[in-house]
Order: C-alpha cells, then sequence, then structure tokens
C-alpha cells in the first residue's frame, strides 16, 4: 500500500472544512475572542496564522477527517442502525465527537484543554450556529472539531506570547540597561523571528 504524503492529508483537512462550510476566518474569531483578555494587542492576523499552524498537525487532521467523514455518510444515511439515528440526533450522551476532539488537542497542554472544555460548554460563534443544525444536515463531530481546532490554536499563542516576552526582558538585560521593566504585550507576529531564536519553548 502506498503511503498516504503528508501534503495530501492537509490539503484534504483544508478542503473538507471548507465543504463543510466552516471558514478559518471564523475559527480565527473564536480564538481572538479567547486570547484577547490575556493579550491586548492580539491582532486578527495572529489568530490565522495560529489556526494555520495548528491545522498541520497530523493528529488533528487525522481527527478532523475521521469526524467529518462519520457527519457526512450520517448525512447520507450509509451507516448502520443504531450508530446512524445517534449521529443523526446528535445525541446527548454519546460522547464519541467530544472524545475524538479532546484527545486531538492535547499536545498544546492545558490550556488548550480546558479552553475545549469551556468552547464545549459555551459554543461561541460558528460552534453554535454548527450545533443549530439545520434540517438534514448532520454536524455532530464538527462543532467538537471545530473547538478543537480553535482550543489549540488559543494555547498556542498564549505559550508564544510569554516566550517573546521572555525573549524580549532578555534582550532588555542584555543590552544592560540597568532597569528591566516587564515587556509591554508585544504582538506575536512582529516578533516572531526573535521567538525563533528563542529556540520555540512554544508549543509549535
Ligand atoms: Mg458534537
Amino acid at each position: 500500500m502506498m503511503r498516504v504524503h503528508s501534503r495530501e492529508v492537509g490539503n484534504a483537512v483544508y478542503r473538507k472544512l471548507a465543504e463543510r462550510g466552516v471558514e478559518l476566518e471564523a475559527i480565527a474569531d473564536i480564538v481572538y475572542d479567547m486570547q484577547l483578555p490575556y493579550h491586548p494587542n492580539l491582532k486578527m492576523e495572529t489568530c490565522m496564522e495560529s489556526v494555520r499552524a495548528v491545522l498541520s498537525k497530523r493528529e488533528l487532521q487525522h481527527a478532523i477527517l475521521v469526524g467529518i467523514e462519520l457527519d457526512v455518510l450520517a448525512e447520507q444515511n450509509v451507516i448502520s442502525e443504531p450508530l446512524l439515528s445517534i449521529l443523526r440526533d446528535d445525541e446527548g450522551l454519546f460522547g464519541c465527537d467530544e472524545t475524538l476532539a479532546l484527545g486531538s488537542v492535547f499536545g498544546y497542554g492545558s490550556i488548550a484543554v480546558t479552553t475545549f472544555g469551556f468552547l464545549d460548554k459555551q459554543k461561541i460563534g460558528i460552534i453554535r450556529k454548527l450545533d443549530n443544525k439545520a434540517f438534514g444536515k448532520v454536524n455532530t463531530f464538527l462543532d467538537d472539531l471545530v473547538a478543537a481546532i480553535a482550543s489549540s490554536a488559543s494555547s498556542r499563542i498564549a505559550h508564544r506570547q510569554r516566550d517573546m516576552d521572555e525573549k524580549v526582558m532578555e534582550l532588555a538585560l542584555e543590552a544592560g540597561s540597568g532597569e528591566v521593566h516587564p515587556p509591554e504585550e508585544t504582538e506575536v507576529v512582529a516578533l516572531d523571528p526573535l521567538l525563533r531564536e528563542a529556540g520555540e519553548n512554544a508549543a509549535s
């Protein structure tokens, strides 16, 4: 069997999300809301960059492909009973949709996990739209997968911001300014080269 190239998997993820009506901007909007309280200078561009970065991770890609496939098959009625009815009704006690999505955020640590839990309950933005399913549509897995992408991207920003703040402090020390003030909130994209130099402690 020929092994599927990662590029093909990555492209499929973007394609499937688009086919299911999920725009990356809508996920970035959630990331922005989640992280703005901690980074007042946060820019949407940073959130979009973080969404794209987490979508390059295999663990998340595979969960997205599995979940969307099951949603689509349920929509087409080609899954056997009783699973078909469970998926079509988005049965609250099913839990495999949340478990699959939650498992895919572990690589981004506890902030990703707690943010996922919050989004699972609060269902903000596009997550709520997906949850209020239109007639005939099945998004049982998709709403949780979007929460997984958004929470991973949020956690990634939180960790990178800390790395960058520390790098700014170090540079100030090296410059021998004598006094070191905690840095103002700096913006992730603008200082990205510094961050790379810092050795990327962040979950990237
Ligand atoms: Mg669900």
